[in-house]
């Protein structure tokens, strides 16, 4: 049983390591972000109501987001532990997931913490834009996505620092030596994955 959440800045590197994490793990990465992307892509009634929140860079509304999360972590295989990717990002996410836990009697074992400097993050951001278009991925939208971090997320680490609960973790460098340092700093807080060739 494994309950990890990635919390950092857009442009650490969260989706990325969050996929390798899972693999070492054998846990469901869940992201909110890929949740609300899909439901865009195919043109869902959930993808139209989110869409324009995303295509600006500000936040969902934590109702609908909350709902999203409480039924994927519903689904069969979240029961054996999961990894949250971009969940939660707000005092009202936390509360629910808190809930939530509560609920089944599990808590979270660690919150990654993945730093990475404001110039880095843009730079990252801008060349992913150039690779994938993402919508949200222009320089402007990128400013403003850093700018809601900063004063809805940021807190957060605060919250989870008091619990004992959190790992700091340089996104710095290459994919595999970030994976390293994740799985080093998990394994030193007792958290052993079940595979670390990925
Ligand atoms: P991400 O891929 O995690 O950077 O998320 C992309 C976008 O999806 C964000 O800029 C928000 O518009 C939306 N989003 C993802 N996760 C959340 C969340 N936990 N709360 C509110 N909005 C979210």
């Amino acid at each position: 049983m494994t309950r990890l959440l990635l919390i950092g800045p857009p442009g650490a590197g969260k989706g990325t390591q969050a996929e390798r994490l899972a693999l070492a793990f054998n846990v469901p990465a869940i992201s909110t972000g890929d949740i609300f992307r899909y439901n865009v892509t195919n043109n869902t009634p959930l993808g139209l109501e989110v869409k324009s929140f995303m295509d600006a860079g500000a936040y969902v509304p934590d109702s609908l987001t909350n709902a999203i999360v409480a039924d994927r972590l519903k689904e069969a295989d979240a029961a054996s532990g999961f990894l949250l990717d971009g969940y939660p990002r707000t005092t009202d996410q936390v509360a629910e997931l808190d809930r939530l836990l509560v609920a089944e009697g599990t808590q979270l074992d660690v919150v990654v913490l993945i730093t990475a400097d404001t110039d880095e993050v843009v730079a990252r951001l801008l060349k992913r834009a150039a690779e994938q278009g993402r919508a949200d991925d222009t320089a402007e939208v990128i400013r403003h996505r850093l700018d809601v971090y900063a004063e809805q997320t940021a807190p957060l680490i605060d919250v989870y620092s008091t619990r004992g609960v959190v790992v700091t973790i340089d996104g710095l460098g290459a994919v595999e030596a970030v994976t390293d340092r994740i799985l080093a700093a998990l394994a030193e807080r007792g958290l052993r994955a079940s595979t670390t060739t990925l």
